[in-house]
């Protein structure tokens, strides 16, 4: 007679088959089993037909993988605990000593502290391209450079670089593009599919993306994912990530597929509210200069306007104010301690508007010169209603007079 612990174990129930709800099953394991030995042998783990281990994914996994592919417009899909360890999975699959490296100069940041921190002690080098123009891009391509990095808008400033021909020139000089997707996020633009109706396609070879932000919307979310549609070099990716065991908990994966629904609707009603605050600030004195790409003076608007939708769903949450240089860092500090609704906060896709100041001085290899002189000070905006995030920003903007 069996123990009752045991029976607890190998409880002999098994529920009906055929169970459908909205929301898919949460799928966890570090083991999972096969029926014999013979199984066991023959499975082959990047074969997604099937399963092997919890690293390499559970029907949960493998879920959001189709469903952010049909997303991005891809194929093949990597999770990472992170949007940085995006980019550092794809640096440490696709880099070699002895190879180069470019990112724009206005690139996510923690992406320079990769090249530089990291990459630079494995005889891996890099160089920072003007993101508003791609003949420096072109420029400083040379036989060593195996990657370029490509980001649309730039982090914090917010410039929207000629995408569609930094592509060009990447594919017919035959080096391999890597965008950071977190800003358009899939909505925006279609990242593998650049310029519809061009021969051959002009699309990017791999798309990486900050979950973290509008995917999970929630702000208590860390993922990413790295997008390709090349098998070849998608395998070269995941024989990285197996190898470092770099996998994601299944119920953030859930967490995830449960705020994949209403993403378009979040990220439009983020863009409407955005554009609103970010015009109205554009009237306010203090503020010499707005970034936002859909505003006809921001850098690189006429690019955002020639790839992204012009309708509300075609940008991002963010904008940032260039504060007049006559305001000291104090002042401006105070300015974003005195706003109420707007927290203080790193990240941004989640429901609570944030606000960060930055030092740009230290962020750019010299001062760009479409920015005016001031304190930048970014905006993320939340789902709040958009008068009194205006209200919000008008109170504090006392505190700085
Ligand atoms: C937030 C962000 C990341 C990193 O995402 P985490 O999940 O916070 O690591 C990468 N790139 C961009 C452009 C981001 O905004």
């Amino acid at each position: 007679m069996q123990k009752k612990i045991t029976g607890l174990i190998h409880h002999s129930y098994v529920p009906p088959k055929g169970f459908e709800a909205p929301q898919p099953g949460v799928f966890k394991a570090s083991t999972v089993f096969f029926p014999t030995v013979a199984a066991m042998r023959s499975r082959e783990w990047k074969d997604k037909t099937a399963y092997t281990y919890g690293l390499h994914g559970t029907p949960t996994s493998y879920m959001l993988e189709e469903r952010l592919c049909a997303l991005e417009g891809g194929e093949q899909c990597l999770l990472v605990p992170s949007g940085l360890a995006a980019l550092g999975l794809v640096a440490m699959s696709l880099l070699k000593s002895g190879d180069e490296v470019l990112l724009p100069d206005n690139v996510y940041g923690p992406n320079k502290a990769i090249v530089e921190g990291e990459l630079s002690g494995w005889g891996i080098s890099h160089q920072y391209y003007n993101p508003m123009d791609p003949q420096d891009l072109e420029a400083q391509i040379s036989s060593r450079t195996k990657l370029v990095w490509l980001e649309a808008a730039g982090s914090v400033t917010l410039e929207f670089p000629n995408l569609v021909e930094m592509v060009r020139i990447c594919q017919r000089r035959k080096v391999l593009t890597a965008l950071d997707n977190t800003w358009g996020a899939g909505l925006a633009f279609a990242p593998f599919d650049l310029a519809p109706d061009t021969e051959p396609a002009i699309g990017v070879d791999i798309s990486a993306h900050a979950l973290t932000k509008y995917p999970s919307g929630g702000g208590d979310v860390l993922m990413g994912s790295v997008i390709t549609r090349n098998p070849g070099l998608h395998l070269k990716l995941k024989l990285t990530h197996m190898r470092f065991g770099i996998g994601v908990g299944m119920n953030d994966v859930e967490a995830v597929l449960r705020s994949l629904p209403s993403m378009a609707l979040r990220y439009r009603t983020h863009d409407e509210a955005t554009r609103i605050l970010a015009q109205w600030a554009n009237a306010q004195p203090e503020f010499v200069q707005v970034l936002h790409p859909a505003m006809a003076d921001s850098p690189g608007h006429a690019h955002w306007k020639a790839l992204c939708k012009n309708t509300p769903g075609g940008a991002a949450g963010l904008f940032s104010v260039m504060i007049d240089p006559r305001f000291s860092q104090d002042r401006v500090d105070a300015f974003c301690d005195a706003l109420k609704l707007f927290r203080l906060g790193y990240s941004w896709g989640g429901p609570i508007s944030l606000v960060v100041p930055y030092d740009l001085a230290s962020m750019r290899t010299s001062w760009p010169p479409h920015l005016a002189k001031g304190t930048l000070v970014r905006f993320s905006i939340g789902l709040e209603a958009v008068e009194d995030l205006q209200a919000d920003i008008a109170q504090a903007l006392l505190k700085l007079r």
